[in-house]
């Protein structure tokens, strides 16, 4: 049995907590782990300035997997993290698919999963001040297309999409984003040809907000830039059972370099501390790093235990050992 060396960032408020129920459940699952623990987030920004250092960076590279519960902290100015962890781990590491899972409570209990360009669009960057802080100040902040960058990540979708129910869905704003849009439709449409077995739509992003709430069971795989995924994910987040149950993937599909697994929620500064949060989304996270790692098995055993009691209520704790009851009973 393969033993999986893993990179943790259990971050800031209840990111520790909720990565610990996720461990505790990998573990359940008997999956062989090493772990390096790493002290990275707002709070360790905040003592002494670091970030992310590229030392770390080049250790990663020598680990499977990253997992990650949450980074933030109050007092943190807007971007620093995000900016300087987040987004330089995604860029550095050219982390280019961002896949986010949803499963719809109720009935029948419909799935779909939004695949986001996670290295381009407006993240990229690319943008400035001119005459800041004076009353004739421009901002500029533009977005970053490449042909390179949308082929992948829509292929990404497409073979995704013929492993699921064949459908796949391009979400952009065509009509008013008429040069990235266009780029994006030529990409998507030439991709196709090489999957005619996958039926394909096309929604405007705000024509999507409306079906997220009104009508989400007619997706099967979407895929979008960075921006529209970034907003379109946390709504899916909220028309799915909440913030709590949403997990995520940034992933380098060549495996070039390390996957990142983290639940979409950030530190929840409001409840840490107190065993409230539901490590749901944490422990989905970590389902999907071991799929990843080849784990099959026991990712399924994870997600059916998961999807099982998604209507958990109890601590963190209780929560986690619920879970991973389930699993070791398996
Ligand atoms: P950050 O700045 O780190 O993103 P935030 O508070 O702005 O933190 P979230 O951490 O996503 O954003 O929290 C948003 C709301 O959702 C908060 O009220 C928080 O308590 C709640 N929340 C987030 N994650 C969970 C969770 N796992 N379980 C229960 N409630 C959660």
């Amino acid at each position: 049995m393969a033993t999986h060396k893993i990179a943790v960032v259990g971050g800031d408020g209840i990111g520790p907590e909720v990565i610990a129920e996720g461990l505790k459940v990998i573990e359940a699952a008997g999956v062989d782990v090493q772990l390096t623990n790493y002290d990275l987030g707002g709070a360790r920004y905040l003592a002494d300035g670091t970030i992310l250092p590229d030392e770390t960076l080049d250790e990663w590279r020598h680990h499977d997997a990253i997992y990650v519960g949450a980074v933030g902290a109050p007092g943190v100015p807007p971007g620093v993290i995000e900016r300087g962890l987040l987004l330089k781990m995604r860029f550095e590491l050219d982390l280019y698919i961002n896949r986010r899972p949803f499963l719809l409570k109720g009935p029948g209990g419909h799935d779909f999963v939004v695949i986001r360009e996670n290295t381009e669009g407006t993240y990229a960057g690319e943008g400035g001040f001119l005459r800041k802080n004076t009353p004739h100040e421009i901002a500029t902040q533009g977005s970053v297309n490449t042909r390179r960058g949308a082929e992948r990540a829509i292929r990404y979708a497409f073979e995704l999409a013929s492993t699921r129910r064949g459908h796949l869905t391009l979400v952009h704003k065509t009509n008013v984003l008429t040069f990235s849009g266009d780029l994006w439709q030529r990409a998507f449409d030439d991709v196709a040809k090489d999957f005619p077995d996958v039926e394909t739509d096309y929604n405007h992003v705000d024509a999507a907000c409306i079906y997220f709430v009104q009508d989400p069971q007619r997706y099967d795989v979407i895929v979008t830039d960075n921006l529209f995924g970034d907003i379109l994910t946390d709504l899916g987040g909220a028309v799915s059972g909440g913030i709590g149950l949403a997990s995520s993937a940034n992933m380098d599909p060549t495996r070039s370099a390390p996957s990142m697994f983290e639940p979409v929620h950030g530190s929840a500064p409001d409840i840490a501390g107190q065993n409230k949060a539901n490590p749901i989304a944490a422990i989905l996270s970590g389902a999907m790093m071991l799929d990843f790692l080849g784990e099959a098995d026991a990712a399924a055993a994870i997600t059916a235990a998961c999807n099982a009691h998604l209507d958990a209520t109890g601590s963190t704790t209780e929560i986690g050992d619920l879970i991973a009851g389930v699993v070791r009973g398996h």
